[in-house]
């Protein structure tokens, strides 16, 4: 009898994206085996949604997907539904009052009862829905399913301090819980040994990692001991909280070297009033002297951020002050949000809901100088040699046989000449940047060198084991273009 399938759908941030690489290893490890990327709609036989609870849409389009897929399940006996993720931990048994058809709901603090949980609903024909008020296991301590051969996240803290009024993670992933130093140093190497060669250091509030073990220096001291991880050639860390981006974590990007030059820092208003009113503790001075530390540390880095438009209460004069930072701070690419209530958080509530219109054309206006600057940004990266990470599926699918793509250390995106010679995602190509566009920059001329690294070996395994075809036969041109989901990138703290 062929192994049953399995499928896992993935909304919202980054920590979802390593929680569902968990999801994944865990189905693995109970014999199911990943539904193939062509499957159809409920094809597979195990369907998880592992959820995102920050959209005013989120439920809506988890409740959408759920009714398309209960005729699908009335008509394919042993197919079983689950739910996962912040939604789950926010509606609970609301979910299976209002689809009967879901077998399980678990939450985000005990993702590793999901196979259990999973045979129970068969054996007893009945949902099972159980949700852990606390964290049960870091889910880093779980079996994994990584979705690239040789990059990798590392979550090194879960939950948030934080109170910002517009977010509800706070509630739904509770306080901030850190993972031990040698733990997540022991998972770098174990990695770096598979054949991975970038990894990205994940935490709601990555910066502040080592409040929860005493040690306020704790991240700049990870940062450097990731310095010393022989084949570790790329560290990147998401997401930073202004208020916890102290000097020694700018010295220790600057001073060790597989330290990427690139800072993802949520804004989310340039106004003090509305950043007081979002309980982000910082105000524009400070962040504004946080990016000119960085910028002289680390002359070359490229900056993100993230803005919420239209927060409750946010005045033309607020919002002309946005666009004062914006044009100050000159983000290499920002992730621009309306405001959308979110049932359950202090800023529903609040006096002064901006109507849309209003949201709107603020919004378009910051969009369009947004899209100026990156532009003007990635003008200057022109004439620069770049050592370029080779990527999976981030090329353009039209012209796969001429041109590859991959991700310069800033994390800017390149796409490049293909090379005469063989190259694998997880390779590193040297290139001259002869154009820019506002979202990525061009190659065009022949590349400068191609280096072969263990990670494109890692890659090279891993997609003959996936095609079930020896090793070696990879060097063909069709199937390194070959498209493979990459995580959309999702900003701040994970969640806005
Ligand atoms: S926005 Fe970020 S820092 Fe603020 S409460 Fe949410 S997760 Fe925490």
């Amino acid at each position: 009898m062929s192994a049953k399938t399995y499928e896992v759908r993935t909304y919202g941030c980054q920590m979802n994206v390593h929680d569902s690489e968990r999801l994944s290893g865990l189905l693995e490890g109970a014999g199911y085996v990943r539904a193939p990327e062509d499957t159809g709609e409920g094809e597979a036989d195990i369907v998880v949604f592992n959820t995102c609870a920050v959209r005013e849409n989120a439920d809506n389009r988890l409740y959408g997907n759920l009714g398309r897929l209960a005729p699908i399940k009335a008509r394919k006996p042993g197919m079983q539904i689950a739910v996962g993720g912040c939604l789950a931990q926010k509606d609970r048994d609301t979910i299976v009052k209002k689809a009967p058809w879901v077998d399980v709901v678990f939450g985000t603090h005990n993702i590793g009862s999901l196979p259990v949980l999973l045979e129970r609903a068969r054996v007893q024909e009945e949902a099972q829905v159980e949700i852990a008020e606390s964290l049960e296991a870091f889910p880093s301590t779980l079996p994994t399913r990584r979705e690239s051969a040789y990059a990798a996240w590392v979550s090194i803290s879960v939950g948030c301090n934080n109170t910002c009024t517009f977010c509800i993670v706070p509630a739904l992933r509770g306080k901030e819980k850190d993972r031990r130093p040698g733990d997540i140093l022991a998972e770098v190497e174990a990695l770096v040994a598979e054949g991975v060669s970038e990894i990205t250091l994940l935490g709601q509030n990555v910066n502040a990692y080592g409040s929860d073990i005493g040690d306020r220096e704790a991240f700049s001291k990870l940062l450097r001991a990731c310095g010393k991880v022989e084949g570790l050639e790329r560290v990147r860390f998401t997401s930073p909280h202004p208020r916890d981006f102290t000097d020694d974590v700018i010295s220790a990007m600057a001073e060790t070297e597989n330290v990427m030059p690139q800072l993802h820092m949520p804004l989310q208003s340039g106004s003090d009033t509305v950043l007081k009113a979002m309980r982000r503790s910082y105000r524009q001075e400070r962040f504004l002297g946080i990016i000119e530390k960085v910028r002289a540390a680390m002359p070359d880095a490229a900056i993100s951020t993230d803005i919420i438009v239209g927060f409750p209460g946010e005045t033309d004069e607020d919002f002309e002050q946005t666009l004062h930072v914006v044009r100050e701070a000159r983000f290499a690419q920002a992730f621009t949000f309306q405001y959308s209530k979110r049932p359950g958080t202090p800023a529903a509530d609040m006096e002064g809901q901006i109507p849309k219109a209003v949201v709107q054309e603020r919004y378009e206006r910051l969009v369009a100088l947004q899209e100026e600057i990156s532009w003007e940004e990635n003008k200057k990266q022109v004439g620069r040699t770049l050592e370029v990470l080779v990527a999976e599926g981030e090329g353009r699918k039209d012209d796969a046989t001429r041109r590859l793509s991959g991700r310069a250390p800033d994390n800017r995106l390149v796409h490049f000449t293909r090379p005469e010679g063989p190259v694998r995602p997880g390779d590193v190509v040297t290139v001259d940047i002869t154009y820019a566009a506002p979202h990525h920059l061009l190659a065009e001329g022949p590349t400068r060198g191609v280096r072969s690294t263990r990670a494109g070996d890692a890659w090279e395994r891993r997609n003959a084991a996936e095609q079930k075809k020896p090793a070696g036969v990879m060097l063909g041109l069709p199937t390194i273009g070959a498209p493979a989901p990459a995580p959309a990138p999702t900003a701040g703290c994970g969640c806005d």
